[in-house]
């Protein structure tokens, strides 16, 4: 028997998932977001679950090259673009659409002016991570055009605070600069990531670029994700490997950070940070044990976690675990552990295998 950890990944909750965007942004097409290995689902078995996606976006060259070799033929658009001219030759053989977010790269397309792309110009408006500032925009955009690099031309930007009701300010900030850079112009536009697609249906446009709410975690703070019929795509489970009997003042784990303070049964089971678990859930962060649910004790170890059966009578040694997923959503976790959801999906370890579920 290999050791029990697993990551089940639901096929069908990635086509619901797609399904209930495209309820929310009925007349855009939907850039599916697979980048990190599909947020930590497996690339080409999410791609092949989210087949009805109009588009996929990602940032690996050579995941977007699996993707074309394994058959899909939707535009799929690197969201850093290129990083040399060499790589645009590559590009082109795959027909691979590219972010263009700083004049270097409009100075290698120009120069390398055999190569014709679908290009997705991205204006920095008010994120400063990415993006031509825009009053660079124009003058870019005449550029690509007189130099021959464009088939088609999409304007792109990106939200910095779409998840979160108290920066409302901040969407409509960056919704205007867009706006006032791009003025005059017929290009299909992308704005919206999942949060914006949906909080902000102003913003959806031709494109919307939906990436965690595929993968059923909730992309906005004031409401989970079953409260926006998203289904968990991943469910990492585990089993009981040991059971231990703890008298009054027995303390768990590394640094006895757990203290019991009357008699107790406890639970250790196989999944540490070494799994992707985070090491900073402290106690009381919750679990399901035999579907039940209960909670973290002390601190997690690289392989192991310690947690609390006083209520759970039925648990015993092989009893599943459900360290997130059905039933126990990955954004409960995320919260008690001070971080998101998207961390947790995309850090599972490598060797945790990931299986389909039916
Ligand atoms: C990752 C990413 C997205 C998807 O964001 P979610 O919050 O996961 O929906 C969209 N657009 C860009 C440019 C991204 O980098």
């Amino acid at each position: 028997m290999p050791r029990p950890i697993q990551a089940f990944i639901d096929p069908a909750a990635l086509t619901h998932n797609l399904a209930i965007t495209r309820q929310y942004a009925p007349k855009a097409r939907i850039m599916a977001v697979i980048k990190a290995d599909a947020y930590g689902h497996g690339l080409l078995q999410s791609a092949q679950a989210l087949k009805e996606a109009d588009g996929f976006a990602l940032l690996e060259l050579n995941a977007a090259i699996a993707l074309r070799e394994a058959g899909f033929q939707q535009p799929i658009l690197l969201l850093e673009g290129f990083f040399s001219i060499q790589e645009l030759a590559v590009f082109e053989q795959y027909r691979l659409s590219t972010v263009i977010h700083h004049i270097e790269q409009v100075a290698m397309l120009s120069a390398a002016k055999r190569h014709r792309l679908d290009l997705f110009l991205k204006i920095n408006t008010g994120m400063n991570r990415l993006g031509l500032p825009p009053e660079q925009f124009s003058s870019s955009i005449k550029m690509l055009i007189e130099y021959g690099c464009a088939r088609h031309i999409t304007l792109m930007t990106h939200f910095a605070s779409a998840d979160d009701p108290e920066q409302e300010h901040s969407v409509v900030n960056q919704l205007h600069c867009f706006k006032a850079a791009t003025e005059g112009y017929r290009y299909m536009l992308s704005l919206a990531n999942s949060a914006a697609v949906i909080r902000y249906p102003e913003t959806h446009a031709d494109w919307v670029r939906p990436g965690i709410m595929l993968y059923g975690a909730s992309p906005v703070s004031d409401k989970t994700a079953g409260e926006l019929n998203l289904k968990p795509a991943m469910t990492l489970s585990s089993r009981i490997i040991a059971i231990q009997q703890l008298k009054t003042g027995d303390s768990v784990g590394y640094h006895g950070l757990f203290k019991a303070d009357k008699p107790m049964r406890i639970g250790i089971v196989a999944c540490g940070y070494a799994d992707g678990y985070p090491r900073h859930a402290p106690t009381n962060t919750p679990i399901l044990i035999n579907n039940q649910r209960t909670r973290i004790l002390g601190r997690i170890s690289m392989d192991m976690l310690a947690v609390d059966l006083t209520s759970i009578d039925s648990a015993q040694l092989n009893s599943p675990a459900i360290l997130w997923g059905k039933g126990l959503s990955v954004d409960e976790v995320a919260q008690h552990a001070g971080t998101v959801g998207y961390e947790l999906l995309c850090a599972l370890a490598p060797r945790v295998g990931r299986r389909l579920s039916q």
